[in-house]
Parts: C-alpha cells; sequence; structure tokens
C-alpha cells in the first residue's frame, strides 16, 4: 500500500468512456487517476475501432472516387495507383495523433495516468500490475468500471487475424484480398466490408437474419441500404447460418446453410472477416472478490444511476448495457461523475444517434417505424429524396433520403432516418430537435441555408407536418 491520500475517483480503462469520466472528474475537482493497460489512450475506439474505421472508410473511399467518379466531374487522372502501405500508415498516423492528444488532455486536466492493469484488492482498494514491471496498490473512494468489450468469438472459427480475422485484423491486411467474406452484416461488417470491396476486393456478406445493419436500423432504410450496397458490388447472403470453416490451400472454405430452406454450400475465401458483435470485457477485475453483479450476457449490472451492486463502485460504457458507441460511453462517464458530485446526471438512452459510415451514410436517432407500430403509437411520415434536394444534386451525390416520423395528434418529433453521404453530421439537427422535445412543425418553420443538404431535413418535416414538400 502507499503512503498517498486516497483518490477520490479512479476510472478503471482509459476508452471513449474512461477518459471523458476522468476528465470531466479533474475538471469538476476531484483527485482522479485512470487506469489503463494498453500501453495507449483511447481505448478501442481510438485504437482499433472508430478512428482507424473512419481513416480507412475515408482514404478508401478518396481512391475509390478517383478510380471511378472523377472524369464524369471533369478531372482527368492517369495511372492512379493504390499504395495500401502508405494508406495503412495514414491510419496509424491518425491514430497516434489521437491517442496521444488524450493522453495531453489527461496530463492538462491534472489526471494521474496509471499504466497497468487494474484488480479489485477491496472496493476501496485497487492492484496495479504497472506496464514497466512491478505493482501498486491505490486507495479511492469511488471507482468507475470501463472497460470496454472485445471480439465476440464464432465457435469453432479460430481468428489469426490474417486469413480469419476480427475488425482488429480486417483494419491491417498487408494486401488486398481477393475475395473477402464477411460473417454478420452488422456495422462492422458493412463498414470493413465497403473499404475492401472499394480497395479492389470481392465481397460476400453472409448474414443469420432476414435484414442488413444490425440492431435498431428502420427496416425501410435497412431494405433501400442493402440495394445501395448492392449496385456497389457487395454481395449479400441473408438468412444464412454459418456452420464452420476449415482452412485448405492458402484459402479458407466456410460451410453455410439456408436458414429458412436448410440449403446447404460452401464459399471460397482468401479472408474470412468474423463481425458478429463485440461482448462485455472484465477480464482480471476480480469483480467476485468484492461481488459485483454481472448478468448472464457478461454485462455489469447497473441501476439509473451507474452504480454496481457494490457501494462506491459505478459502470459505464460497452462493459454495461445499452449500445456499444463511443459517444454514448462518454456521455455516460460526465453523468456517472456528476451523480458522484451532485446526486443528479442525466444520459437520455431515446435519443442517442447511430451512424454507419459507408457511402452514403447511414443515420438515425429515436425511433423505427417499427418502433412505432410495436408501441402502438399514431404516426405521420415526412420523406424528402436527396435528388430532389439542389446542393446534392449539384455535388452529384444525390443517393438517399431522409425519413422523419412525428406523432400524428401532437406533431411531435419521434425519430428521424437519413442515408445521404453527409448523414452522419445532419441527423444531429433532429437529434437536438428530439431532444428538445420540438414538433415536426418547429423544425420545418426553422430558416435553412441554402443551398445546403441540411435543407433535406427541413423539407423531411414539413412533409411530416402538413403532408406536402415544397421541392417534392
Ligand atoms: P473501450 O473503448 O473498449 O475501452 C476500454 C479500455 O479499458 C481498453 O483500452 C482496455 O485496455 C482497458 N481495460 C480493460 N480492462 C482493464 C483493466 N483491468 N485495467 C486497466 N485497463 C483495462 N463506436 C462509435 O460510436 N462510432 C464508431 O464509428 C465506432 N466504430 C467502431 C469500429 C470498430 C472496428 C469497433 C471494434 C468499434 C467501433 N465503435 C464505434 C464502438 C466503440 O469503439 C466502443 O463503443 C467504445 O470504444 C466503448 O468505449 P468504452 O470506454 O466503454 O470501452
Ligand atoms: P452488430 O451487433 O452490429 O452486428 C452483428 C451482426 O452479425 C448482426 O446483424 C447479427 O445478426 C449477425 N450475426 C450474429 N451471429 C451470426 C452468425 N452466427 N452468423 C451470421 N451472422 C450473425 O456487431 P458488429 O458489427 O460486430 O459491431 C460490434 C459493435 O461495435 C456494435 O455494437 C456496434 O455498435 C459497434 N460499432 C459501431 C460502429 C459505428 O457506430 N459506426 C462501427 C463499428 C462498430
Amino acid at each position: 500500500a502507499t503512503a498517498q491520500d486516497p483518490y477520490d475517483v479512479v476510472v478503471i480503462g482509459g476508452g471513449p468512456g474512461g477518459y471523458i469520466a476522468a476528465i470531466k472528474a479533474a475538471q469538476l475537482g476531484f483527485k482522479t487517476a485512470c487506469v489503463e493497460k494498453r500501453g495507449s489512450l483511447g481505448g478501442t475506439c481510438l485504437n482499433v475501432g472508430c478512428i482507424p474505421s473512419k481513416a480507412m472508410l475515408n482514404n478508401s473511399h478518396i481512391y475509390h472516387q478517383t478510380t471511378h467518379d472523377l472524369k464524369s466531374r471533369g478531372i482527368d487522372v492517369t495511372d492512379v495507383k493504390l499504395n495500401l502501405p502508405n494508406m495503412l500508415k495514414a491510419k496509424d498516423k491518425s491514430v497516434k495523433a489521437l491517442t496521444g492528444g488524450v493522453e495531453f488532455l489527461l496530463k492538462k486536466n491534472k489526471v494521474d495516468y496509471i499504466k497497468g492493469a487494474a484488480s479489485f484488492a477491496s472496493p476501496t482498494s485497487i492492484d496495479v500490475a504497472l506496464l514497466d514491471g512491478g505493482k501498486t496498490q491505490i486507495e479511492t473512494k469511488n471507482t468507475i468500471i470501463a472497460t470496454g468489450s472485445e471480439v465476440t468469438p464464432f465457435p469453432g472459427i479460430e481468428i489469426d487475424e490474417k486469413q480469419i480475422v476480427s475488425s482488429t485484423g480486417a483494419l491491417d491486411l498487408q494486401e488486398v484480398p481477393k475475395k473477402m467474406v464477411v460473417i454478420g452484416a452488422g456495422v462492422i461488417g458493412l463498414e470493413l466490408g465497403s473499404v475492401w470491396s472499394r480497395l479492389g476486393a470481392e465481397v460476400e456478406v453472409v448474414e443469420f437474419l432476414g435484414a442488413i445493419g444490425g440492431a435498431g436500423m428502420d427496416g425501410e432504410v435497412a431494405k433501400n441500404f442493402q440495394k445501395i450496397l448492392t449496385k456497389q458490388g457487395i454481395k449479400f447472403n441473408l438468412n444464412t447460418k454459418v456452420l464452420g470453416a476449415a482452412k485448405k490451400d492458402g484459402k479458407v472454405h466456410l460451410d453455410v446453410e439456408g436458414a429458412k430452406n436448410g440449403k446447404k454450400s460452401t464459399i471460397e475465401a482468401d479472408v474470412v472477416l468474423v463481425a458478429i458483435g463485440r461482448r462485455p470485457y472484465t477480464e482480471g477485475l476480480n469483480l467476485d472478490k468484492i461481488g459485483v453483479e454481472v448478468d448472464n450476457r457478461g454485462r455489469i449490472v447497473i441501476d439509473s444511476q451507474f452504480n454496481t451492486s457494490v457501494k462506491g463502485v459505478k459502470c459505464i460504457g460497452d462493459v454495461t448495457f445499452g449500445p456499444m458507441l463511443a459517444h454514448k460511453a462518454e456521455d455516460e462517464g460526465v453523468a456517472a461523475v456528476e451523480y458522484i458530485q451532485t446526486g443528479y446526471g442525466h444520459v437520455n438512452y431515446a435519443c442517442i444517434p447511430s451512424v454507419v459510415y459507408t457511402h452514403p451514410e447511414v443515420a438515425w436517432v429515436g425511433k423505427t417505424e417499427e418502433d412505432c407500430k410495436a408501441e402502438g403509437i399514431e404516426y405521420n411520415v415526412g420523406n424528402f429524396p436527396m435528388a430532389a434536394n439542389s446542393r446534392a444534386k449539384t455535388n452529384d451525390d444525390a443517393t438517399g433520403f431522409v425519413k422523419v416520423l412525428s406523432e400524428k395528434n401532437t406533431d411531435k418529433i419521434l425519430g428521424a432516418h437519413i442515408v445521404a453521404s453527409a448523414a452522419g453530421d445532419m441527423i444531429h439537427e433532429a437529434a437536438v430537435a428530439l431532444e428538445y422535445g420540438a414538433s415536426a412543425e418547429d423544425v420545418a418553420r426553422t430558416c435553412h441555408a441554402h443551398p445546403t443538404v441540411s435543407e433535406a431535413v427541413k423539407e423531411a418535416f414539413l412533409m411530416a407536418s402538413t403532408g406536402k414538400a415544397l421541392n417534392a
């Protein structure tokens, strides 16, 4: 044990949930430490998730646009070549800049960054196996567990990160595979499938369910999105079960079976990406020892104030309930710390945006049509095609639409669903409106600059509130 005073707050995990919680705690005047065992801050998101995937999505899009789309824009280019090693370097550079930035922020806010693996000795003392060797024990009044998640393994299909990869290996392939098979048409499968498809791979996706997009995507949006990706060259096998995989002659043979018709077949691939979800990560924390309750899916159980079953120990982010999203983890980090200080905090789970960063992007917030039907809510739909938006049309980038839902009797906004190249940015207008309890008419009457893609959002809300859009 050390002779130092106990910390007010120790955060275990330096991902988006953990590092934001630590900064907020320090800003509120708490003596704070953040323990991270990876050797770099930013967690899954900055090291092997959001950031490297967006670097590859952006640069593969530029490459694909250069080879497929520039001619019609009056730009002739010759000798365009993919330099994959340099594209991977650009990705690594963005990761390094951002993880280094987080380390600077911890320092600036006077958070002690302890490099090592934390495990509970008691609810108020934490053992840390230091990365540099040796051990230390720190005392704390409050702990926030933010240990995140890991790839869900596929039983019987071993990930080697070369031929059979998780998202981590798929972000670092040293060659463009001739043929890539993706297991799971969720966000990771669609984003990383798009990356390698744009770089020249033949991509085929196998999905157990009857729709793409993973949980939460509006049904009509998922159908349209699938059409768009199919047109881009990605092949989908929905309602298909993967039975197993075998490596043979440098290839992977994937045995699949129709979930409905039982038809069996084998798909050959150079690389298989396993993207069937992520699961909470609590290894080495010693939760049993202090009695922190975990549910049957491995999630740490919390109440509405982020308290675990042990007093003084809170939990946020991927390792507990809710969508596994960086911004959800961050907002929980802030709220958990505010609870410690004031007894109040707030995350509105009905208003967390989701974005798939393909081209076009798909973004949504609030309820889907399926939600409204299941809950018996009567609703209006406002729909506006991007092809009728002057800016999108001018940019020759007009694939997609804006679809909004509002309550029939009150005009109150229920949800928004956007397919558009800038959907991930456009969705926040709807998110703010939803958070403030606005009506569709409120947004429709708000002056929007012309020509912008956001006018499509205004038009969709106008249609929801009056039944008619102006430009379509
Ligand atoms: P994590 O980011 O997983 O961080 C947990 C940290 O805790 C890790 O660094 C781990 O090393 C550390 N840790 C664990 N145990 C210990 C211990 N005992 N002691 C010390 N440290 C420990 N989300 C989005 O919102 N947008 C995206 O675009 C997006 N893209 C993604 C792309 C990919 C390929 C993947 C895999 C994920 C993506 N996500 C995205 C999800 C996002 O990465 C997670 O939701 C987010 O990182 C969760 O944050 P967290 O802080 O809860 O956990
Ligand atoms: P996911 O849950 O989004 O999708 C997994 C997909 O795999 C689902 O469609 C599921 O039906 C399918 N599946 C499951 N078991 C299967 C099987 N045996 N055979 C065939 N298909 C099967 O998970 P993911 O894509 O792995 O992503 C993991 C997490 O990371 C998600 O929670 C996601 O929110 C997060 N993430 C977010 C972003 C983003 O916000 N842009 C990007 C990447 C990852």
